[in-house]
């Protein structure tokens, strides 16, 4: 199975990967954990030109082309081989990360990403996607507070309440491919939600 974990800075999707992959070894599965941008070397590296440059800012096609670069990569390298050989693949954000940043938050065209995504996944998609809910606040406040290397230092509020609404509509347009979970709360309280998402839907 192909499980990807999507939601703004802040809201936790590290953490709750490995409580994932606990879960789902502890009940016989092999689980192969990654990450996007990123993944595999040649993604790794894109990632790193992508953090590096945002300072001095980029083009948004030059973005949207770098993400599904670093997708593309990824995918032959790590998610299909692990899939192909039975293993279940646990992802911190995926394709939805680039309707959300890249579309709803940059502005880019939606449908030059489904073109891309189009090229890059076929009809690929994760068996399930985890949506963790997060007010924008309080994710950048956590997401500052531990130092992390994001693009965020001048980005606003209002940018990344564009990029959890795209979440939320995206998740709520195919109930059946997504779980949202109120990543607010307290983390025994996300966790025993979480369970419960994957006791009904793995
Ligand atoms: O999730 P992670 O912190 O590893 O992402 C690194 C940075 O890349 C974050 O600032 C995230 O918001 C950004 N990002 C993005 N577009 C994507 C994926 C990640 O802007 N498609």
């Amino acid at each position: 199975r192909f499980i990807t974990l999507e939601g703004g800075e802040g809201a936790g999707k590290s953490t709750n990967a490995r409580f994932i992959k606990a879960w789902l070894e502890q009940r016989g599965r092999e689980v192969v954990m990654t990450r996007e941008p990123g993944g595999s070397p040649l993604a790794e590296a894109i990632r790193s030109v992508v953090l590096a440059s945002w300072s001095e800012g980029m083009p948004p096609l030059t973005e949207a082309l770098l993400m599904f670069a670093a997708r593309s990569a990824h995918l032959e390298a790590t998610v299909l081989p692990a899939l192909e050989a039975g293993k279940d693949v646990i992802c911190d954000r995926f394709v939805d990360s680039s309707y959300a940043y890249q579309g709803a938050g940059n502005g880019f065209s939606l449908d030059k990403l489904k073109t891309l995504e189009e090229m890059v996944l076929g009809d690929f998609r994760p068996d399930l996607t985890i949506v963790f809910d997060l007010d924008p606040n309080a994710g950048l406040q956590r997401a500052r507070s531990r130092g992390d290397q994001n693009r965020f230092e001048d980005e606003t509020v209002a940018f990344m309440q564009r990029v959890r609404e795209a979440f939320l509509q995206r998740a709520k347009a195919e109930p059946a491919r997504y779980a949202i979970l109120d990543a607010g709360n307290e983390l025994e309280t996300v966790q025993a939600d979480l369970s419960k998402i994957l006791e009904s839907r793995v």
